[in-house]
């Protein structure tokens, strides 16, 4: 079998959602292929995050389906859909501001032992809980180290800048070992250096083997990261391609600039 006779590692058929009058989605498909760095495009308000949440079952979907990694999803709730691969990043980073840097990681990795009640006490000292801690410390200050945060490890993420608490998430994302990460918008409010070193942080992570899909208004950042890009425009599919294909298109000019 070759790489392109691959079933996507995400599949979306058909869906919607409606808020009152409001259609945000409509009858939207989309495929992300494993391995690849995805773009999700579209003027404001076309549906991009509610897409998004519809993805991760953030808020359930009016009609369609999810199927990821060969499961159906839409049914599951967030945490779960977590567990089999697939996370998340917040237009606005969403960290736990009041916890260390390196907390916010550590609280992150599934499977802990601690997380049962009768694991805490009379087990705690047990080796196999702190040889389970010493690898999650490793493993956090591998990431915080790759993605340059080494030095606020000990720092409150609340006193994190605005792009630091996007690397935050996204190390944080990392701590859940996953197949595919969901990045909404990872350059906006973000200096032009530190978002040069995000698009680095996202290739190098992919050759790693962990596929994206991009919410970002940035087209220079969509054009140079992805190899595929779907277009949404008022809820709906507009169309999708390479980001050459994309940028030459009628279609898209249109919904961006009206013309
Ligand atoms: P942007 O690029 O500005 O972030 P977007 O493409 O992500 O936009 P959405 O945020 O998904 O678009 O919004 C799509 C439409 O749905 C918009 O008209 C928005 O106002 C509406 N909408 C989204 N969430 C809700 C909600 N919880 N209640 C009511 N309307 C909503």
């Amino acid at each position: 079998m070759t790489a392109t006779s691959l079933p996507p590692l995400l599949s979306a058929n058909g869906l919607c959602k409606s808020f009152g009058g409001i259609n945000a989605v409509q009858n939207v498909n989309l495929e992300v292929e494993q391995g690849k760095i995805v773009g999700l495009i579209g003027p404001n308000g076309a549906g991009k995050t509610t897409l998004f949440n519809l993805l991760c079952n953030f808020i359930s979907p009016d009609r369609g389906s999810v199927v990821f990694d060969g499961r159906p999803i839409h049914a599951l709730p967030c945490h779960n859909i977590c567990l089999q691969g697939m996370v998340r990043t917040f237009q606005v980073a969403r960290v736990l501001s009041k916890l260390s840097v390196l907390d916010n990681l550590l609280l992150a990795a599934p499977h802990q032992t601690g997380e049962k009640l009768s694991n805490t006490w009379i087990f705690a000292q047990r080796p196999s809980i702190v040889s389970e801690e010493k690898r999650l410390r490793t493993r956090a200050a591998e990431i915080l180290e790759s993605v340059g945060l080494s030095h606020m490890i000990h720092a409150y993420a609340g006193s994190l800048s605005g792009g630091q608490r996007k690397l935050l998430e996204m190390g944080r994302a990392l701590m859940t070992d996953p197949k595919l990460i969901l990045l909404d918008e990872p350059a906006a409010g973000v200096n032009p250096t530190l978002i040069k070193q995000i698009c680095e942080h996202i290739k190098r992570w992919n050759q790693q083997g962990i596929t994206f899909l991009v919410i970002e208004h940035n087209m220079e950042v969509i054009m140079s990261l992805c190899d595929r890009v779907w277009v949404l425009a008022e809820g709906q599919n507009l169309m999708n391609g390479t980001p050459a294909e994309v940028q030459s298109n009628a279609k898209v000019l249109e919904a961006y600039l009206g013309q």
